[in-house]
């Protein structure tokens, strides 16, 4: 029996910060020593294409931890993918997290990569060398027009080259599970992480419920009722209601935990602190 993949997800510092702060995160990291570290690729107006880049080159060069690159499509011509796919080799990247993207608003996509699997299609065909890794929504997508649809489209992101899955946060593992059960239903058989989110501000449980669909369970909404005024404590309920679900989801076999970091090493160290020894005892 394999231990289940652990992962972490960091992005490139914002435009307002200074860009020396991801030595304080991947310093607070590394010693995790997760499978692989992936980060982040922006869309947005201000976003330096080279960012994602060059973090791949300190994680794998300074840090000796294996890194995952991410790359969106749809505000991408195939120059653009060329010289992104140029960045990545040049930094030693193996692995592509390949995705549409977010939608940037007033900016129109531009048609020639519109949904990820044309993008991984492309990826498989002309660097195959690339590992190339997808994401899929144990809630569905929130456009997709079925959860029937949504999955169909997964399995043809797999079929199209996509070797491994990394999932869309979720507050209710029974909702992951079901995936799970649909994706293998689907023919799907490639590893499928679970991607949990720890929840560090109130603010941020709405927006990632508005912009990604993601339900709020009761268990939620009681933690944001007793602690949504006290950020320190709401911080405390959310490590622990993270660990909680990585214990259960781990009991229950799955592939791996992708934690998105959010940049935060104390409350993923943290976490990861009270999960470690089950990654050890599911060997
Ligand atoms: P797609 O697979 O293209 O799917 C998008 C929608 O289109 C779905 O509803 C799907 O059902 C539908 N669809 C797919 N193919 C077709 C088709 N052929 N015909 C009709 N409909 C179709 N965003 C960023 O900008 N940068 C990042 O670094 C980033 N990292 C992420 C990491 C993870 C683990 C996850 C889960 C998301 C990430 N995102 C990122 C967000 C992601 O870009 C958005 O969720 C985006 O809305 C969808 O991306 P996708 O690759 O899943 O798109």
């Amino acid at each position: 029996m394999h231990a289940p993949i652990f992962s972490l997800e960091v992005f490139p510092p914002k435009r307002n910060t200074t860009v020396g702060t991801i030595y304080d995160t991947l310093d607070g990291l590394e010693s995790l020593h997760p499978d692989f570290i992936s980060v982040t690729y922006g869309t947005g107006r201000y976003a330096d294409r080279t960012a994602t880049a060059r973090i791949c080159a300190t994680i794998r060069g300074e840090y000796a931890i294996p890194t995952v690159a991410h790359l969106t499509s749809q505000y991408a011509d195939q120059v653009a993918v060329d010289e992104a796919l140029d960045m990545f080799e040049c930094a030693g990247v193996k692995a592509l997290l390949l995705l549409r993207g977010d939608r940037t608003d007033g900016k129109e996509p531009l048609g020639v990569y519109q949904h990820a699997c044309d993008l991984i299609t492309y990826v498989h065909e002309a660097r195959p060398d690339f590992l190339i890794m997808a994401a899929c929504y144990p809630e569905t997508h929130p456009e997709a027009l079925s959860v029937e649809e949504d999955i169909r489209h997964l399995k043809e992101k797999v079929d199209a080259g996509a070797g491994h899955l990394i999932s869309q946060l979720f507050y209710d593992n029974s909702d992951f599970m079901n995936f799970v059960g649909r994706a293998r239903a689907a023919g799907i058989d490639v590893p499928i992480e679970a991607g949990i989110m720890p929840i560090t501000r109130a603010g941020q449980v709405r927006h990632m419920s508005e912009t990604c669909g993601s339900c709020i369970p009761p268990a939620v909404t009681r933690l944001l009722e007793k602690w949504g005024n006290k950020p320190k404590s709401l911080c405390e309920a959310g490590i622990v209601y993270a660990s909680q679900q990585i214990s259960d989801l781990v009991s229950q076999g799955v592939d791996g935990i992708h934690l998105y970091s959010m940049n935060h090493p104390v409350v993923t160290r943290r976490i990861w602190n009270n999960v470690q020894s089950l990654f050890e005892e599911a060997l």
